[in-house]
């Protein structure tokens, strides 16, 4: 799970990382109020899972509240890569003398983790990572060792941080580290990691994934888990255990494997289809998995066909046949059902859905016609 900046500096603040005093805000009244208790200048600042927010206009400096009011309302609102922004964190602004970069990640091949510190902070690290890869000092940390003082030390110096910065940067670095490992992180970066003009090092920006698998030690994470979507369709399918990712298109996507629900989607697209969702149901296949799945896609107002796409393995074509006729008998669907079964058992699936289901779905044999039935259907031109 990825956190907000927000999120992030909260949780940084919990291993003493230090960070700037700020409030979240949801509009533009709340963002006023947030920077009067802040103190001016403040910084108006885009909360949304993606990189970049200042060069797209995310981030900008308030020196008073009619400033606040101006950025706020701009800010709130406005769609950065894709990502359409419901809340501005403000905070105290900084002054900024030097912009660093420093992270911790998991490098599987090595199996360690990895420790990147550099000087060149503020930019695209990616971008130094490519024209400048000398700028970036690396260190694999040993799980069972640890990060030492003595090698937080190092790797600042390595990475050519101010004279002044360094040992506060240092220590930064094995909080960060703390923070990275007993507070589970998949991924802890700071960019920047700034030296204020009167010579505080301190994180300006969070980017912070939780790991998930994690999470049973971790109740308190649940507070982030509320806010992770605001796609009502995708709420309700994680309130349903189902793996389902929400996209702009009109037909209804169901199948077994996360692997054929994405080939789903290809094959609806390539047929001049648009998908609706990613649904992937799960090896099981059975009636309350289907009801809720069918459950989920019938939500969704622009939904206009809905395409089963069932491969049976372990899972048997009567079986999942069964589902589909339990899950149509409680939920009450408004698209017509395109369905293909094959695999284990399937013939005595398409059987069971011929007699207890026809007229309500059709069974097609190929995931291509499938995919082109599906399609015809939801744009209403059928034969
Ligand atoms: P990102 O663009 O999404 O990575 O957002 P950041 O939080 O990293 O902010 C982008 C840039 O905005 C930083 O590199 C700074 O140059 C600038 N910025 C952010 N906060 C402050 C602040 O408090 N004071 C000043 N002067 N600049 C800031
Ligand atoms: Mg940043």
């Amino acid at each position: 799970m990825d956190l907000y900046e927000y999120q992030g500096k909260q949780y940084f603040a919990r291993f003493g990382i230090p960070v700037s005093a700020g409030g979240a805000a949801d509009t533009v009244d709340e963002a006023v109020a947030r920077a009067e208790e802040v103190g001016y200048p403040v910084v108006v600042k885009a909360q949304v899972k993606v990189g970049g927010r200042g060069k797209a206009g995310g981030i900008k400096l308030a020196a008073d509240a009619g400033e606040v009011r101006a950025h706020a309302s701009a800010i709130l609102g406005m769609d950065i890569k894709g990502h359409v922004v419901h809340r501005v964190w403000i905070e105290r602004s900084s002054d900024i003398a030097r912009e660093y970069y420093a992270s911790f990640t998991l490098d599987r091949t090595a199996k360690k983790h990895l420790c990147m510190v550099s000087a060149k902070g503020g930019v695209d690290i990616e971008e130094v990572a490519a024209t400048d890869p000398g700028a970036i000092a690396r260190r694999h940390v040993d799980p069972v060792d640890g990060l030492s003082a003595a090698a937080a030390a190092e790797l600042v110096a390595e990475a050519g941080l101010d004279e002044e910065a360094r040992a506060q940067a240092a220590a930064l670095l094995v909080k960060l580290y703390t923070c990275y490992v007993e507070g589970d992180c998949d991924l802890a970066e700071v960019n920047p990691l700034i030296l204020t003009t009167d010579g505080r090092v301190h994180a300006l920006d969070a980017k912070v994934t939780l790991d998930d698998n994690a999470a049973f030690r971790h109740p308190e994470w649940e507070e982030f888990a509320g806010t992770e979507t605001s796609d009502p369709r995708e709420k309700l399918a994680k309130e349903k255990g189902l793996q389902y990712v929400g996209l702009d298109g009109f037909v209804g996507i169901i199948a077994n494997g996360a692997g054929l629900a994405m080939s789903t989607c290809d094959v609806v697209e390539q047929v001049g289809g648009e998908p609706a969702n990613f649904l992937d149901i799960g090896g099981g296949a059975n009636a309350a998995q289907m009801a809720n799945a069918l459950e989920v896609i019938n939500s969704d107002e622009n939904v206009r066909s809905i395409f089963i796409n069932i491969f049976g393995g372990i899972t048997r074509g009567e079986e999942v046949a069964n589902g589909i006729v339990e899950a149509m008998g409680r939920v009450d669907i408004s698209s017509p059902i395109v369905i293909r079964l094959d695999g284990t058992n399937a013939e005595e699936g398409r059987r069971i859905l011929a007699d207890q289901a026809s007229g309500r779905l059709e069974s097609v044999p190929t995931m291509i016609e499938a995919a082109r039935r599906a399609t015809e259907l939801a744009r209403g031109d059928e034969r």
